[in-house]
């Protein structure tokens, strides 16, 4: 049973952890998908506005004058420098680029320029933007260019690490990326002393991680509904699996013990029978009359259990007859039944009467048998010297109760929920000693619900128990 218990959970857990993996796979590539293809419009639209807002011009309008402010009149010195002394060139490189850096970023005109694109074209006001620097090149040859910076250089921003290396200019763009580049610009000059720069433009909304994830709310769904169906039906299907191996224990259980429980009758019978035919036994009387006892109370007993079989299969298609009865009276006689049929058990019946108690309707047959139920197993599941039965009625909340407590065994938490079960028997181990079908408590239960009356339970191991029949 928990082999194959465990290798359903091994099953169930792998498919649904593969059905989850799948999902996962499916909704990546669906966003990745997505992704590419958010903004492509919008990109465009930037891209041509600010392409010729900046005609002529580098950065932003009125980007030229300050690069060339820096670059074109130091180009003697640079050029100076460079020849000469390399270390001093680079130091000067630094102090200008530098000086453009600041001053480009103070006269920075893109906020208006973005602005009136975004007016213009109606796009989302919630776009941002950054404008930055890769590079600034001078030539004093006008064929190679020298970098003024490279990627080390302190001004290139740790902020954009997964967009090209750039300078911050201006705008406020969080999650520069190649997705949301809208263009890359270099411009430069062939002739000596000329320069070089290129820049990028970058446009998107802060949040387009959740916007494009709002964008597959149909896809989520979906997944959440599969993922949901399939872990319902794991559910559902495990829970009948369950239920059917439990009762097919459970059968298996019945059939071993009454298997035992008639079997042990009958060889007695074929023995006692045996005896009776031999001469040298039945020549004695006393030994007849032992005999034909023994069979008299092995009969007896097969009775019993074929009562208590044939009982359940009665019960549950028969319509009740009901009579009116004074519930201590008829509680008295049946208790004065039982204290009758007891043998040389130790055992006290005390019953505590309510006298106040009104009339009940009841089945006088299915009554009687019911407690006497809840009384055999009071003393079968009870190893105590002395074996106490208290029997008591009273008037509670849900109306009349019957209590019907032992000093026996008691009954385990886990079993308490199960003993009203048809075929349950306790723990396996104690109970092989004990003879059972598992059939006089769910008898019980069957009486009660015939009678539309509750029953319950409470125990506590090696307490005792009480059977409460509620009345209403
Ligand atoms: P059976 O007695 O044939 O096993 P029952 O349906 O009468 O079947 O009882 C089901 C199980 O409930 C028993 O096997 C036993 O473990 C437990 N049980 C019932 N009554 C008592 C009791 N008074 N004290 C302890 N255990 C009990």
């Amino acid at each position: 049973m928990t082999s194959s218990l465990n290798i359903y959970k091994t099953i169930a857990l792998t498919s649904f952890l593969a059905l989850v993996a799948v999902q996962y796979v499916l909704i990546y590539n669906t966003y990745e998908l997505k992704n590419r293809q958010y903004n492509l419009e919008e990109k465009r639209i930037i891209d041509k506005s600010y392409t010729t807002s900046i005609t002529n011009d580098k950065l932003f309008p009125g980007g030229t004058p300050i690069i060339e402010h820096y670059l074109s009149r130091n180009m003697n010195l640079f050029e100076k420098l460079y020849q000469t002394d390399r270390k001093e060139f680079d130091k000067f490189s630094e102090r200008v680029s530098d000086s453009l850096i600041t001053e480009l970023r103070k006269k920075s005109t893109m906020d208006s320029v973005f602005n009136q694109i975004i007016s213009k074209n109606k796009l989302s006001k919630d776009l941002n933007y950054l404008l930055t620097i890769e590079s600034v090149g001078i030539t004093f040859d006008g064929v190679k260019f020298i970098n003024l910076f490279d990627k080390n250089y302190k001004h290139i921003s740790p902020d954009i690490k997964n967009a090209p290396p750039g300078v911050i200019i201006s705008g406020t763009l969080e999650n520069p990326n190649l997705q949301n580049e809208i263009t890359r610009l270099t411009v430069s000059m062939s002739y000596r002393h000329a320069y070089q720069v290129t820049f990028y433009l970058f446009a998107d909304h802060n949040d387009r991680f959740f916007r494009v994830l709002s964008q597959m709310k149909f896809t989520f769904l979906l997944s959440l509904l599969v993922i949901f169906a399939v872990t319902v039906i794991y559910f559902i299907t495990f829970r009948n699996w369950l239920r059917q191996k439990k009762l097919a224990d459970m059968k298996s259980d019945f059939i071993n013990s009454i298997t035992h429980e008639f079997h042990t009758p009958i060889s007695t019978i074929m023995v006692a029978n045996k005896s009776l035919q031999n001469d040298k036994i039945s020549s004695k009387k006393e030994n007849i009359e032992n005999l034909t006892d023994v069979i008299e109370r092995q009969t007896l007993r097969l009775q019993t259990l074929f009562d208590q079989v044939l009982d359940i299969a009665k019960i549950s298609g028969a319509t009740l007859e009901k009579e009116e009865y004074d519930l201590n009276e008829i509680l008295e006689e049946i208790l004065l039944d039982y204290r009758l049929k007891l043998t040389d058990e130790k055992v006290t019946i005390t019953f505590n009467k309510k006298n106040t108690i009104p009339s009940v309707r009841l089945n006088r047959f299915w009554f009687t048998t019911m407690l006497n139920n809840i009384f055999n197993n009071a003393i079968k599941y009870n190893n105590k010297p002395c074996k106490e039965i208290s029997v008591t009625t009273a008037k509670g909340e849900h109306g009349i109760e019957i209590r019907i407590k032992d000093n026996g065994i008691g009954i385990s938490e886990s079993h308490v929920k199960h003993i009203f079960e048809k075929f349950f028997r306790g723990n396996k181990s104690k109970m092989n000693s004990i003879a059972g079908l598992g059939l006089g408590l769910f008898y019980v239960k069957q009486c009660a619900d015939a009678h539309g009356w509750q029953i319950s339970v409470s125990s506590e191991e090696e307490h005792g128990s009480e059977f409460t029949i509620y009345i209403q």
